[in-house]
C-alpha cells in the first residue's frame, strides 16, 4: 500500500492481460458518448476497452506531459461507519475525458479491473466475471430507468488474467464512464489529514468541471435568521466578497447544498424503484449524486424493508429503509470535511484561512456556522427527498397529484399491505398498469383482481389466508380506484388509456433481479453463451416495453415471478 499525499490522483498504466474478448456493448453508451456504433468491430475499440491501447499515449507521452496519461483516483472513506483510511481506485483505471458534442455533457471514462494500481492495497486490480456482469447490466439498467447512475460501455473478458477469489476465476473489464468519479471519501481523506488546501482544490474542481462552473450553483438568499451564517465576518469589505452578494451563501456552501440535493433525488429514486447497494460507505457515495459502486446491489423483490442484499451486513445498517439516512449521514462527513469553506462568509475568510492559517477562536466560529450550515442543509435534503418520492410514487401509482391524505392512506397502506402479504414491490406497480376504473368498481371484482398479485404458487403461510389477504388487498383496491377517478374523471367511464401508457413508461415490465443476473452469469460464465448477454441488455435498456423481439418465453419468464427459493438472495461477493 502507498500513502499519496497532496494528490487526488495517480499517473497509472492498465495491465496486458493476454487474450480477450470483447462480449458486450451498450449501445445506449455508444449513443451517449457519440461513439459510431460501426467502429464497435474495430481493433482500435476493443483494444481501448480492454486496456491494451492507450489512444491518447500513442506519441509517447510520459506522465505528466499532458493531462490525458491514464490515472488512478485517490480516496478514502468511513465503512460501516468507521473511518478506513486510504483507499483509493484499487482496480479503475481512468483512460480519458470525453465530452458529447450535441449534449455537451463531458465524461471520465474508466477501465475497472485493469490491473494494479498505488491503490491496490493487499489486492490484486482484477475484477471477476460474475461481478463485471452484474455491473455492465445493472449501471445501463438504472440510466434506463431515469435513476442517476454510472454507466457501463462494455464488457470484456480476460480468460488469461486468472483471479484468485474463492477459487481461480477467469477475469474481466468493465469500461464505464461516469460526469464525475468523484466520491465523499476523496474529500474525506484529505480532511483527515488536514490538507485544506487540497479540499479547497477538489471543491473548484468538482463544481467548475463536473458541475459546469460556481455559476450554475443556485444560491440562496439568506432569510434573517440565517443572516448570521451567510453576512460578512468581522468588518471584510463588501469589494472582497467578489460578486457572492452580501446575503448570499458563499460558493462551498452552495456546492454541499447541490450535492445534498442531489443525493437527496437518486436515493429518493432508490426508494421509489427498490433498488439497493447494500456499501453505502462514504468511498462508494457520489459527489455527483449518482448510483455508484455495484457491489451487493439488488433491487427487492418482495417488498421488505428490513432487506439488505449484503450479506455481512448483520446490523442491516445499509437496508433498504435506511438508505435515506445513511446517505446523509455521509453528507455529514462532507460536510465537515468542507468544514471551515462552508462557514467562511467570503472569499476573504477562506483565503486567510487556508494560507495564513486563523486564530483559534476564528477558527472554532467558522466551525460553528458550519454545523448551522449542515443542519439546515439536512432539511433541505429532507424536503428534496419527499418531494421527489412523492412524485415518483404518485406517477407509479397513476396519480396527477399528491394529495395530503395520499401518503399516509394509499402509499404506507400499500407498502404496509405489500410488506404483510410478502408480494413483489416492482411486479405491483407493473399489474396495477392495467386495471382498469372498470376492471374493480365492485367488492367481488376487487377481490378477484386482487389475486393477481399474489405469486403464482399462491401466498406464503406467513402471509395468513388467501381470503383475509384478498381482502386487504381489494379494500386498497377501492382507495386507488377513487384516486384515480378523481384525478381521471374519464376513466370512470372506460377511457383508461392515457393513464395506462404513462403508467407502463414508469413501471418497468423488466428489473434486472438477482435471479436473473445469476443464471446470466452461470449462461455466459460456465456455458459459454454469448447471445444470451445481448437479449439482458435489451431488456434492460428499454424495461418499459412490452417485447423485445427476442425469445418471447425467456422474456416472459425473466418479467415473471421471481422463482420462489431466489427471492431476496444475499451476496457475500467477493468480487
Ligand atoms: P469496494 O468494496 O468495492 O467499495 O472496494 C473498497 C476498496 O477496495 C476500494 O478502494 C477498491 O478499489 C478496493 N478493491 C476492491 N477489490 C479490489 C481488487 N481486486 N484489487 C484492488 N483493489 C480492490
Ligand atoms: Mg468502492
Ligand atoms: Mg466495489
Amino acid at each position: 500500500p502507498r500513502l499519496v499525499r497532496e494528490a487526488a490522483y495517480t499517473y497509472i498504466r492498465p495491465d496486458s492481460f493476454g487474450k480477450t474478448e470483447l462480449v458486450g456493448v451498450s449501445k445506449a453508451a455508444l449513443r451517449d458518448l457519440a461513439i459510431d456504433p460501426a467502429t464497435v468491430d474495430s481493433e482500435d475499440f476493443e483494444e481501448t476497452v480492454a486496456g491494451k491501447k492507450i489512444v491518447t499515449l500513442e506519441k509517447g507521452k510520459e506522465p505528466g506531459d499532458s493531462d490525458i496519461y491514464p490515472w488512478a483516483q485517490c480516496y478514502g472513506g468511513y465503512q460501516f461507519g468507521q473511518w478506513a483510511g486510504q483507499l483509493g481506485d484499487g482496480r479503475a483505471i481512468s483512460l480519458f475525458e470525453t465530452t458529447n458534442p450535441t449534449s455537451g455533457t463531458r465524461y471520465e471514462l474508466q477501465l475497472k479491473g485493469a490491473g494494479k494500481t498505488p491503490y491496490s492495497r493487499f489486492a490484486d486490480g482484477r475484477a471477476v466475471v460474475r461481478s463485471s456482469i452484474r455491473e455492465f447490466v445493472v449501471s445501463e439498467a438504472l440510466n434506463a430507468l431515469g435513476i442517476p447512475t454510472t454507466r457501463a460501455l462494455s464488457l470484456t473478458l480476460a480468460p488469461e488474467a486468472r483471479v484468485r477469489r474463492e477459487m481461480n476465476e477467469p477475469g474481466a473489464i468493465v469500461a464505464r464512464f461516469a460526469q464525475s468519479w468523484l466520491r465523499f471519501g476523496t474529500f474525506d481523506l484529505a480532511r483527515s489529514r488536514g490538507d485544506r488546501n487540497l479540499i479547497r482544490k477538489l471543491a473548484d474542481y468538482a463544481a467548475e468541471e463536473s458541475f459546469g462552473g460556481w455559476e450554475t450553483l443556485p444560491a440562496k438568499v439568506a432569510s434573517n435568521n440565517e443572516s448570521d451564517v451567510t453576512s460578512p465576518p468581522r468588518g471584510v469589505p463588501k469589494d472582497d466578497l467578489q460578486g457572492e452578494g452580501e446575503n448570499q451563501e458563499n460558493r462551498f456552501a452552495r456546492l454541499y447544498r447541490e450535492i445534498a440535493r442531489r443525493n437527496a433525488k437518486m436515493v429518493a429514486y432508490w426508494q421509489a424503484y427498490a433498488f439497493t447497494n447494500g456499501v453505502l460507505n462514504t468511498d462508494n457515495t457520489s459527489i455527483f449524486g449518482l448510483s455508484i459502486d455495484f457491489g451487493p446491489f439488488a433491487f427487492l423483490d418482495n417488498f421488505d424493508p428490513n432487506y439488505t442484499p449484503n450479506h455481512d451486513d448483520h446490523m442491516l445498517r445499509y437496508s433498504y429503509k435506511n438508505q435515506p439516512s445513511i446517505i446523509w449521514w455521509n453528507l455529514v462527513r462532507l460536510g465537515e470535511a468542507l468544514g471551515e469553506l462552508i462557514g467562511a462568509g467570503s472569499r476573504a475568510d477562506e483565503k486567510e484561512f487556508v494560507e495564513e492559517g486563523v486564530a483559534k477562536d476564528w477558527a472554532d466560529e467558522l466551525v460553528k456556522r458550519a454545523e448551522t450550515l449542515i443542519e439546515q442543509t439536512g432539511e433541505e435534503y429532507k424536503a428534496v427527498f419527499m418531494a421527489e418520492y412523492k412524485r415518483l410514487m404518485t406517477a407509479r401509482l397513476g396519480l396527477k397529484q399528491c394529495k395530503a391524505s395520499d401518503f399516509e392512506e394509499l402509499y404506507s397502506e400499500l407498502l404496509d399491505t405489500l410488506e404483510a402479504l410478502e408480494l413483489d414491490f416492482n411486479h405491483t406497480f407493473r399489474k396495477l398498469s392495467y386495471i382498469s376504473a372498470e376492471d374493480i368498481d365492485t367488492e367481488e371484482k376487487r377481490k378477484e383482481v386482487a389475486g393477481r398479485f399474489f405469486h403464482h404458487e399462491g401466498l406464503s403461510g406467513l402471509a395468513g389466508s388467501e381470503a383475509d389477504a384478498r381482502s386487504r388487498v381489494a379494500s386498497w383496491l377501492e382507495k386507488w380506484r377513487a384516486r384515480v377517478v378523481e384525478d381521471w374523471p374519464a376513466n370512470d367511464s372506460g377511457s383508461d388509456e392515457q393513464r395506462f401508457k404513462d403508467m407502463r413508461a414508469v413501471n418497468p415490465k423488466f428489473v434486472p433481479r438477482s435471479w436473473i443476473l445469476d443464471e446470466l452469469i452461470e449462461r455466459v460464465e460456465k456455458k459459454g453463451e454469448r447471445e444470451i448477454l445481448g437479449r439482458v441488455m435489451n431488456m434492460a435498456l428499454e424495461p418499459f416495453k412490452e417485447e423485445w423481439g427476442g425469445d418471447r418465453e425467456e422474456e416472459e419468464r425473466f418479467c415473471g415471478d421471481v422463482p420462489r427459493y431466489q427471492r431476496a438472495m444475499q451476496c457475500s461477493c467477493s468480487s
